[in-house]
């Protein structure tokens, strides 16, 4: 079995940096993950809001961070990691094509938004079908948009598109919101957002190109019908990446990893940072700003094995 001082699983922007700045330390460190590297910024167009760049193609950022964060030996192999063996001053992390032994670990394996499961919802991911309104909202400045989903989530990204946006039309599933009174007040305030409650969205319409609408049933009269949008925003859930984690205590409830400040989880020696751990806001600039913290803590615990 390879040893190495740190293992980071998930190779995204957050696993990227914390290889950086441990590998920097002078520490041994092995990427893995069950993809190409880049994680979730592959599946990004441009990316806007990444500090020097006025906008970068997410697979271009990438491949710059993956060049930077092996410049200093740390080393990339494929594995989609199965579990972690806590065994005190080292860790077994288990794959399917064999096993790693590391001092430290870093979890930086992300999160997967849930999908409506509809048709035409694949086929136009990308053209005009969304899960992130920080992200691509301004894509859709002066046009109409669709929200669906009656959380937080759904009603804080409508109100934040409704100042792109020429309008906004929230479906919601049943006839309230399950979103924060304070925030749901805004919302209703706000001139350009309306919501069809009662209403699921049953099918992403679209042409050759691009999203050109959405098939909508009222789930009370059965009635169905169709609203002309030119983007499709989707907030059913988001799902944390950490099945493989479920038997070392450090998810909770909901799935996420817990963490302090310092990227500690409950479980000396493992790290966990990026959209992985329970935090309000799941960006690139928050991932790379874990995994500096996340990189630097794995070298003091390494100090304190000494
Ligand atoms: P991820 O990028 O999700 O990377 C996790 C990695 O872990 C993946 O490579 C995955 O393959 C790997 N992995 C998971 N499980 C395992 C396993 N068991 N074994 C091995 N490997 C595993 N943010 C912005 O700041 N600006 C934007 O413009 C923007 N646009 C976005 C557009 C879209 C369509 C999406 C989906 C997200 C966007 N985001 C944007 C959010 C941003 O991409 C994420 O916040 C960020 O990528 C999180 O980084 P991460 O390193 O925590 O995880």
């Amino acid at each position: 079995m390879k040893n190495y001082d740190v293992i980071v699983i998930g190779a995204g922007p957050g696993g990227m940096t914390g290889a950086l700045y441990a590998s920097r330390a002078n520490l041994s460190v092995l990427m893995l993950d069950r993809g190409i590297y880049g994680g979730q910024m592959n599946n990004t167009a441009a990316i806007e809001n990444y500090p020097g760049f006025k906008s970068v193609l997410g697979p271009d950022l990438a491949k710059d961070m993956y060049d930077g964060s092996t410049q200093f030996g740390a080393e990339f192999a494929y594995g989609s990691v199965e579990s972690i063996e806590d065994q005190g001053d080292h860790k077994v992390v288990k794959t399917d094509d064999g096993d790693y032994s590391a001092k430290a670990v870093i979890v930086a394996t992300g999160s997967e938004y849930k999908k409506l499961g509809v048709p035409g919802e694949d086929q136009f991911g990308g053209r005009g079908v969304s899960y992130c309104a920080v992200c691509d909202g301004a894509f859709f400045k002066n046009r109409e948009v669709a929200v669906i989903g009656g959380g937080d989530s759904a009603v804080e990204e409508s109100i934040y598109l409704a100042g792109l946006a020429s309008k906004v039309t929230v479906f919601v599933r049943r006839d309230k919101l399950r979103a924060q009174k304070v925030i749901q007040d805004r919302a209703f305030a706000n001139e350009k957002i309306e919501f069809v409650w009662n209403t699921s969205v049953t099918e992403v319409l679209g042409d050759d190109m691009k999203v050109t609408g959405v098939a909508t049933k009222n789930n009370q009269t059965g009635e169905t019908g169709e609203k002309a949008v030119s983007g499709v925003f989707i907030y059913v859930g988001n799902l944390p990446m950490t099945a493989a984690f479920k038997g070392l205590g450090i998810t909770n409830d909901a799935g996420w990893i817990t963490t302090n400040e310092l990227m500690q989880t409950a479980v000396p020696g493992i790290f966990a940072i990026g959209d992985v751990r329970e935090k309000t806001l799941r960006q690139i600039t928050t991932a790379v700003g874990d995994g500096g913290i996340a990189g630097q803590e794995a070298f003091s615990y390494l100090e304190t094995l000494k």
